[in-house]
């Protein structure tokens, strides 16, 4: 059998981008500024003029945003935080960390993206039930696609809800002509070595247009220090991104562009060439997607674990993003007041994601292709 294909291949990656990389990571090891030295601003600078923000925030993992951004809005016990069921964990955990309720949110069985429809009624439960006061809502951009903030933004706006998007995945992705990074009061992301811009360890940033969160952002991922290191004005944490990471992080800039494109072109011949052998993830209407994943539908849960072996014995990984909603998981089934949420609980059980990244070859490509149509035939 030939080689398998790769699911991930940032050793591919390095190589391809090794002339960059070098002299950014020696310039660190020069000055040995490792924490908040001057890579994390010039970083700040390109990525918040990248996205259109009027500011960029570095820190330390897309999980420490949402952290940081919550924390900046004092959300805490008595607050709901309303989210969607099908999505990674850290979206749940931070409100829970902070002593919010996580008030769970079914999703689009097409786009896989949180269902303002259900949004406007998980809200409306949220008030007839009197127990907790609707606070907040983060709107997850999955698997590389944008949510449908036009139709968050005014839900949040006639609700009064604190907006928050959780781009960890979507960062680069483009909706109506702008990339994602200013459709929320505050966007998160994460730079976890998975993603599409991703360095090699743990990092995020925050962006917003607001001076004074941005200004507050700061504080809070340095302690909630003041102008001088010893005045202590907020509860913080330690929760800045290292100079390391953003000198990786510099380097990989100058492809991003590129690798967006060779993922949307891989999807394209997903899209074209297995349309009839399983359901095609549909795209949000105008927008771009950083597919971070390339997740496909099954009939059931039976089919999905046959066409998984099928293609692990033609030596193509497959994952599954995400085989157990939220309102399911141990840690959060306490939580959550027992909605049904219909639409996460199918997704888990019949969802697929197939292998897409800048370094699979259009050979790979065709392989897992026919694989699949030949597992499906
Ligand atoms: C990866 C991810 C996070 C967390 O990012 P980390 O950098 O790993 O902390 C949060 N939300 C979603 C949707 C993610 O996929």
């Amino acid at each position: 059998m030939n080689r398998p294909v790769s699911f991930l291949d940032l050793k591919a990656q390095q190589a391809r981008i090794a002339h960059r990389l070098r002299p950014r990571l020696d310039a660190v090891l020069a000055h040995c500024q490792f924490v908040l030295g001057p890579e994390v601003a010039e970083l700040e600078g390109r990525l918040a003029t990248y996205c259109g923000a009027q500011h960029c925030v570095g820190v330390s993992s897309g999980t420490d945003a949402l952290q940081i951004a919550m924390m900046a809005e004092g959300i805490g016990p008595g607050d709901a935080v309303f989210l969607p069921a099908f999505t990674y964990t850290a979206t749940a955990e931070v409100p829970l960390v902070l002593g919010a309720t996580p008030v769970f949110v079914d999703v689009d069985p097409r786009t896989y993206q949180i269902d303002p429809a259900h949004l406007s009624a998980r809200i409306a439960e949220t008030r007839t039930a009197g127990r907790l006061r609707p606070r907040a809502l983060v709107g997850v951009d999955l698997f590389g696609q944008p949510a449908d903030w036009v139709a968050l933004n005014r839900i949040a706006s006639t609700e009064d809800l604190f907006t928050l998007d959780d781009c960890a995945q979507s960062f680069g992705a483009v909706l109506h002509g702008t990339r994602l990074g200013t459709q929320a009061q505050a966007t998160a992301t994460s730079f976890f070595p998975s993603k599409p811009f991703g360095a090699y360890g743990d990092g995020g940033a925050l962006f917003t247009d607001d001076d004074e969160r941005a200004a507050l952002y700061r504080i809070l991922r340095s302690h909630g220090e003041g102008t001088t290191r010893y005045e202590v004005l907020r509860t913080g944490m330690n929760g800045r991104l290292d100079t390391m990471q953003a000198a990786v992080l510099l380097a990989k800039l100058d492809v991003f562009d590129e690798e967006l494109a060779i993922r949307e072109r891989i999807a394209g011949v997903y899209d074209r060439r297995l349309s009839n052998a399983v359901v095609i993830p549909a795209r949000v209407p105008d927008s771009v997607s950083a597919w971070a994943v390339y997740s496909v539908l099954l009939p059931d849960e039976a089919a999905r674990t046959r066409l998984q072996a099928a293609l692990r014995e033609a030596g193509v990984p497959t994952a599954i993003y995400y085989p157990r909603p939220l309102h399911r998981q141990p840690a959060y089934a306490g939580h959550h007041d027992g909605a049904d949420l219909p639409v996460s609980d199918d997704l888990s059980g019949r969802i697929l994601a197939l292998p897409i990244h800048p370094d699979l070859s259009d050979a790979d490509v065709e392989r897992v292709c026919d694989a699949v149509t030949q597992a499906l035939g």
